[in-house]
């Protein structure tokens, strides 16, 4: 076609069809923030994580220092971190104005104390610790750092777990005595001591209340009713999982007994992506790491009849 005064009619057809084009993407794109908003408003992660150090790196729980301070930097430029206790009053609420996290340890790592809460303090990040009891002031290796070979993994002293207990940034919780495995046989007895126990003998040691329990290894066969009810029974508010992660805000403001949490085993990455809303395995994320396996099937276990 000839083109007129210079210009060719076919580039205003393009160029219509470009703005077009641009115009729905831009939409698309905004669209797509908006839903991540109010998807990243809608539901609150718990993360949970289990060492901070450069000593014994290779550790499959394991953040090295520096790494974990990017990643909670990283994240405060998305979400507002929270304790557990303002967790509970926000799911209470029934609504939340903005993208929040909260920060979860288990076990009775004292690297936590030498590593992790100099840099949680300075970025203002709250954090609980949830702590086997029967670990605090000794030697004893965990089962699973047994199982693999880490036996030289120093624990928390009752002074540094005093000192976090008194500093309103931090909370200590149970994690049992012993590490129970509640997927094995336990007697209910057993199942009641290590509740009741593990809770006083840490309000002893901090001289705080201890109202919150973690299960060990945490995923379902170990979440199981009986434990659950135990825990009630000893005089827990609130129990936390080791999977499933982000905990939807009911409008009614009904709060579960059982909160799910994330588990890193040693990946940011795989955190990083799962605070963005992956739900799926970490061996499928790209620039995987060994330590980046994640036990199959759990991810997506529908907690509600809990
Ligand atoms: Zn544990």
């Amino acid at each position: 076609m000839e083109a007129t005064n210079g210009l060719d009619p076919r580039a205003g057809i393009r160029s219509s069809l470009r703005d077009g084009v641009a115009g729905l993407l831009a939409g698309l794109y905004m669209g797509s923030r908006t839903l991540l908003r109010r998807g990243l408003r809608s539901a609150i992660p718990i993360l949970n994580l289990h060492r901070v150090s450069s000593f014994r790196p290779e550790h499959s729980m394991t953040l090295q220092p520096e790494t974990f301070r990017a990643l909670l930097a990283g994240l405060q430029r998305s979400y507002r971190f929270v304790s557990l206790r303002e967790l509970d009053r926000v799911l209470a609420s029934g609504q939340s104005g903005e993208a929040l996290c909260s920060l979860t340890f288990d076990d009775c790592y004292g690297c936590l104390y030498t590593h992790a809460v100099p840099i949680l303090r300075a970025l203002e990040i709250p954090a609980t610790f949830f702590v086997s009891s029967g670990f605090v002031d000794s030697a004893t290796p965990f089962p699973h750092d047994v199982e693999t070979g880490f036996l030289d993994l120093p624990n928390f002293t009752s002074a540094q777990l005093r000192e976090l207990g008194h500093d309103p940034l931090f909370e200590i919780g149970s994690h049992t005595i012993t590490h129970c495995d509640f997927s094995k046989p336990v007697d209910p007895a057993a199942i009641a001591r290590e509740l009741a126990e593990s809770r006083s003998t840490l309000a002893a040691i901090t001289g705080r209340p201890v109202t919150r329990f973690a299960v060990p290894w945490g995923d379902l066969p170990r979440c199981r009713p009986e434990v659950i009810a135990a825990a009630r029974a000893a005089g827990y508010e609130r129990v936390y999982s080791h999977f499933g992660g982000r905990n939807l805000i009911r409008a009614d403001g009904r709060v579960g007994y059982l909160l799910q949490r994330i588990c890193s085993h040693g990946s940011a990455a795989y955190v990083r992506a799962c605070l963005e809303g992956y739900r799926g395995r970490a061996s499928f994320l790209p620039g995987k790491t060994p330590r980046d396996t994640w036990p199959p099937e759990l991810h997506d276990t529908d907690l509600r009849r809990l």
